[in-house]
């Protein structure tokens, strides 16, 4: 009867939402209503502007691990 679930972000009880993306339930602050996804997936999915590849800029200088 209850159908309060624990956010799978910030544990906390009352999460009503569930994400399209990863399935995961969230609270609504943590719940992103303009794309459907959760704060995690929306971030990664979201962007805004984020260049492709490493995020490390390309000045000649090659890190070698
Ligand atoms: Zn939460
Ligand atoms: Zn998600």
């Amino acid at each position: 009867m209850s159908s309060s679930g624990l956010c799978g972000i910030c544990g906390r009880t009352g999460a009503g939402y569930t994400c399209d993306r990863c399935g995961t339930l969230v609270c609504e602050r943590h719940y992103e209503a303009s794309v459907g996804f959760c704060v995690e997936c929306a971030r990664e999915v979201g962007g805004g502007g984020q260049p492709s590849g490493d995020d490390q800029p390309d000045t000649g200088d090659t890190y070698q691990f």
